[in-house]
């Protein structure tokens, strides 16, 4: 069932003269291939377990060749040659392409992952900011010169292409994830290999047919479907790669980081978070309780940010624990298109699963179960992945419920009782992605912002991003930031230009 691809990828066929499978998933060269193994892999969706699409299961040797048409590419020289501004406008072409065909990638978005359409269509619109961001920038930073003090000499940084970037994303924000990855990747003129979740990879399949549109050349954007254990890993050893930018779990990101090591690859990492949410007593409470829900339980707690530590003042604790518990009682659980519905399912019944024990680890530590905790046995819910929200209350920082990522829409309770012990409390963790302080003490604000060891830290806030502003994590939480300036540099190779315009001998040995 091969599509015949060819040997080498200097004659991998074209666009025009491959007839396009029916099967999507493996991009190569500017043309779509089924797997030389044959594989496919049928996506459901999480919310009732419909099927959604099938798609191409890629191989090991799937993965060689989409390096070597994306390495071809790269070391043909063109588009990395090209203006920045040019690429850029091929980026900005991407968003409007993205705008017109809306409500098609939302709906993809929403059946592979079981979130809401609506959601769905709020992360199509981070999407194009994302694109338009960077595309906006192209052409505006090209370097410096240096002042080296000498009149005949000229010294100059200058950026270049990483080269070759493998690009692997998780499955909670699919397309969000890639196109903080793509975009910048594009504008500094590498090539790339793109392997989404094999859980959610139909946003991704559509988005080549996007690039393409937009007049990215073949072999810049190649995509790879499958799993991460047979193509991911040939995608994070190959010594044909130069970087490897990964967002997921902190042991794959582990894994990465040591299948990297053997050639020495540029690795950035976007790992896990366990993130704290601080109230204390001046705090305007009904924001706070309103925003502390939405922190925890938004995408039912599948969001590397999630705000699963709620760290309350212990004279706030009754009244804001007891609301918090009364009001996720009643948050609706349903598919993408119920309209009652207020979030969805998890990704997977092994995820569900992971959930479930992580919240009977925290009860058998100790914690005291507040609502939530079971999962659904009763139609429609019991049709899908789905876990209430669930409070566990009377936590301490050891226990590893609170230590622990669960990526579900479980929020553990701790309390404090001075601003030390607060910022004490919400340090003490392996990771340090995000975090939040409630106050209404300005100059509490930003002390409190100022100690805390983690990337993003919202005041009076949770979740807002915009596409300026870097995005990352301190500690296990991972290594390097998408997004903003920094996010276009990680893709860049820095390189020192130094040309002597006046060439004399000097002497330094005896003649
Ligand atoms: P995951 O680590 O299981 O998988 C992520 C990707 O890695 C998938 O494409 C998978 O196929 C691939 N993969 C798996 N094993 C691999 C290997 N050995 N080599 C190469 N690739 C491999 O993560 P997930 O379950 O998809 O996503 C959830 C995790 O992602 C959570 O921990 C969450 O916090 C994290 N996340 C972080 C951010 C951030 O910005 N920091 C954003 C979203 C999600």
């Amino acid at each position: 069932m091969s599509a015949g691809l060819a040997p080498s990828a200097a004659t991998l066929p074209s666009a025009e003269s491959e007839t396009t499978p029916a099967l999507k998933g493996l991009y190569v060269g500017g043309s779509w291939h089924l797997s030389d193994g044959g594989g496919t892999r049928t996506i459901h969706c999480p919310a009732d377990l419909r099927e959604v699409t099938t798609v191409v299961e890629s191989s090991a040797t799937d993965a060689g060749r989409a390096i070597a048409a994306a390495r071809t590419a790269f070391d043909e020289g063109s588009w990395a040659a090209l203006p920045e501004k040019r690429r850029g406008e091929m980026l900005l072409h991407t968003a409007d392409l993205l705008i017109r065909d809306k409500a098609i990638y939302a709906r993809a978005e929403a059946l592979d992952t079981g979130k809401r359409l609506v959601e769905a269509e709020y992360d199509i619109d981070d999407i194009v900011s994302c694109f338009r961001y960077y595309g906006g920038i192209a052409g505006t930073d090209a370097g410096r010169v240096v002042d080296t003090g000498n009149p005949d000499a000229i010294s100059r940084i200058v950026y270049a292409p990483v080269g070759v970037c493998s690009l692997i994303t998780p499955w909670n924000y699919p397309l969000l994830q890639v196109s903080w990855k793509v975009a910048p990747a594009l504008l500094a003129g590498n090539t790339l290999v793109l392997k989404p979740s094999e859980l959610t990879p139909s946003t991704a399949i559509l988005l080549m047919d996007t690039l393409t549109e937009a007049g990215v050349p073949a072999g810049v954007a190649n995509l790879v479907t499958g799993s991460g254990p047979e193509v991911g890993s040939v995608l994070t050893s190959d010594k044909r790669v130069d970087m490897v930018s990964f967002t997921g779990g902190l042991a794959t990101g582990k894994a990465i980081m040591v299948a990297g090591a053997a050639t020495v690859k540029k690795v950035a990492l976007e790992l896990g978070g366990k993130n704290p949410n601080i109230i204390f007593a001046d705090a305007d409470i009904e924001a706070a309780i309103d925003y502390s829900l939405t922190a925890v339980f938004l995408h039912s707690g599948q969001v590397c940010s999630a705000g699963a530590r709620l760290i309350v003042a212990a004279e706030l604790h009754d009244r804001v624990v007891d609301e918090i518990v009364s009001r996720a009682a009643q948050i609706r659980l349903g598919g993408p298109f119920d309209d009652n519905a207020e979030t969805g399912p998890l990704i997977s019944a092994a995820h569900r699963d992971k959930v479930h024990a992580y919240v009977m680890a925290g009860a058998a530590e100790g914690a005291i179960l507040r609502t939530g905790g079971k999962i659904p046995t009763e139609a429609p819910l019991a049709q899908g992945f789905y876990y209430p929200p669930t409070v566990l209350d009377g936590c301490t920082r050891e226990m590893s419920v609170v230590q622990q990522e669960s990526f579900g829409p479980v929020m553990t309770v701790e309390t404090f009782t001075t601003e030390a012990e607060a910022i004490t409390i919400a340090n003490d963790t392996d990771y340090g992605l995000a975090g939040a302080v409630w106050t209404s003490d300005a100059s509490r604000a930003q002390r409190v912002a100022s100690a805390l060891r983690h990337g993003t830290v919202w005041i009076n806030d949770y979740h807002p991003y915009v596409p300026q502003a870097e995005w990352g994590g301190f500690g296990q939480s991972g290594n390097g930031r998408e997004l903003g300036p920094t996010g276009l540099s990680e893709y860049r190779e820095i390189k020192h230009i130094w040309q002597n315009t006046a060439p004399a001998p000097q002497y330094w040995f005896s003649r």
